[in-house]
């Protein structure tokens, strides 16, 4: 049975990390407790910001001997509610372990704290000439120990995968305050159960990820980006199997962006201009990367859009010519989460389906919730080189906010049923964090879910780590 935090052990805490590891004032806790879709409310009173691993065991040792509940939390940007803490809960959150402690450029390997920021990684590795690609647009905020807690995708990983296929190696805290040191840079290592791999993804449930070894590549030494408008979702995939075998397999994003999603954007950003003059059902934002110098890959490009052109795959292109022009299409692609909002509430799904079935998955889709929420509004845009979408829905013009989303589990009900039925998944690379946990059980196998809490029992006993997070059963 899980305690609250007593006086005790809330005194015991704070000597071990500091005051400058110790947030108790309302002021400062605010930017820990709010939860970026608001649609839940966390009332921890208080935020431990330990300095190295060595801390991060003792707090876990203390708060698993007293039972109590700890919720690690890194940016806070999560869009599950999976580092939401109630009272008498600690919030364990990494920002002050921020070093990268190592980089290697010839061997092409970075091992960072979990507390440093994404956009941190990525400037570290381009300081040395190298790459490390996870991307999204969250960077600036959040952090690598939760991309790997979350398993994130994000834009670029069409070419380069997901946090898993980036990471070699990983630090981790478990619940009893075990240190696992598992800082490899093996890429073979058969030696019993993957613990990496447990580890990613299982969003603060099993452990606390304090540092990563990570894969680093060569800089591309030519960005070709192109801004298309395409007739339809089977169109845009045409385009982007074309361009992967023009390119050698080089596209590296590959973003489809319904019309209403590009909408949003130019009603919140009135200064921003489309890249192409009439408008459109879809669009994409292309990118092929590599080759061995500065537009080297621009006549395949070129060549390839061209005869997309030719073949109706496209009605409309527009080159990126400057690092501003690219920077701008991209601040178009990456505006739409935020552009969403003024257009009142919205449902969120974040799924992935087999490439080939997103157009019968955006037809079904689209046609299900508008048939079960009249005038709502379809904002679909995502990673679909991943077969991802972010398929969200927008409450009808003039709608009362609070009726519309009183429909949000009935919504997903008939938006995953569909992404079942098509062979996909109801949470491609958010996770599932308290936002999907009860709706798990209708998705995954019971053999599956069985294994998973059999695995939550045996790493933390008495389910102190992230306690209603994830796995659909709270320990004892
Ligand atoms: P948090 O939100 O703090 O935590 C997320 C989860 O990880 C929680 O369950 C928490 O308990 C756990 N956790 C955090 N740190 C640790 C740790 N060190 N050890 C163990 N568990 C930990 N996600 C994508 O995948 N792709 C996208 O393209 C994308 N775009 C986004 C765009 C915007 C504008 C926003 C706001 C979010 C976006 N996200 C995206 C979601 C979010 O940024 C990712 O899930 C990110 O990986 C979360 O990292 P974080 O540091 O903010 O983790």
């Amino acid at each position: 049975m899980l305690q609250p935090l007593n006086t005790e052990l809330r005194q015991r805490l704070r000597a071990l990390v500091g005051e400058a590891g110790w947030i108790g004032d309302a002021a400062r806790l605010s930017p820990y407790l709010a939860e970026q879709r608001a649609r839940f409310v966390s009332t921890a009173d208080v935020v431990i910001c330990p300095e190295n691993t060595e801390q991060v065991a003792q707090v876990l040792a203390l708060c698993h001997a007293a039972r109590v509940a700890v919720i690690p939390q890194g940016g806070n940007t999560g869009l599950v509610g999976g580092s939401v803490a109630q009272a008498g809960q600690v919030i364990v959150n990494l920002r002050r372990m921020n070093r990268i402690r190592a980089i290697d450029a010839r061997a092409r390997v970075i091992t960072a704290d979990a507390g440093c920021l994404l956009a941190q990684v990525q400037h570290a590795a381009a300081e040395v000439g190298c790459l490390f690609p996870l991307s999204l647009a969250a960077e600036g905020s959040c952090q690598i120990g939760g991309n790997l807690a979350t398993n994130a995708g994000g834009t670029n990983a069409v070419h380069y995968g997901v946090a898993r296929d980036l990471a070699l190696g990983l630090e981790v805290v478990l619940a009893d305050g075990q240190i696992w040191q598992g800082l490899s840079q093996l890429k073979k290592d058969n030696t019993g159960y993957d613990l990496r791999n447990l580890m990613i993804g299982s969003e603060g449930t099993l452990g606390i990820i304090t540092a990563a070894t990570l894969k680093l590549f060569a800089a591309p030494a030519d960005i070709q980006t192109a801004w298309l408008t395409v007739p339809d979702p089977a169109r845009a995939l045409a385009v982007l199997q074309r361009l992967q075998t023009a390119s050698d397999q080089r596209v590296t994003a590959c973003e489809l962006m319904s019309a209403q999603s590009i909408d949003f954007v130019t009603q919140y950003l009135p200064s921003a201009r489309l890249p192409v003059s009439a408008r459109a059902p879809w669009h994409v934002l292309i990118e092929v990367a590599g080759g061995s110098h500065s537009g080297a890959l621009k006549p395949v490009f070129e060549a390839a859009l061209t005869a997309a052109l030719e073949a109706g795959e496209i009605t409309d292109a527009a080159l990126a010519h400057s690092d501003a022009q690219r920077a701008q299409m991209w601040r178009l692609r990456k505006s739409i989460p935020a552009a969403q909002k003024p257009a009142g509430g919205s449902i969120k799904h974040d799924i992935c389906v087999p490439l080939a079935q997103i157009p019968a998955f955006i037809a079904r889709a689209s046609a299900a919730v508008t048939q079960l929420l009249p005038g709502a509004r379809v904002c679909a845009f995502g990673h679909v080189g991943d077969g991802n979408l972010h398929f969200n829905i927008s409450q009808p013009q003039g709608a009362d906010r609070a009726a519309f989303l009183a429909q949000w589990e009935a919504c997903n009900e008939v938006v995953h049923d569909i992404t079942r039925a098509l062979g996909g998944s109801i949470a491609a690379e958010h996770g599932i964090g308290r936002l999907k946990r009860d709706a798990l059980p209708r998705y995954k196998s019971a053999a599956a879910l069985a294994a998973m809490r059999a695995i939550k029992r045996a790493l933390d006993p008495h389910g102190i780590l992230n306690p209603g997070a994830v796995v659909p059963e709270d320990l004892e």
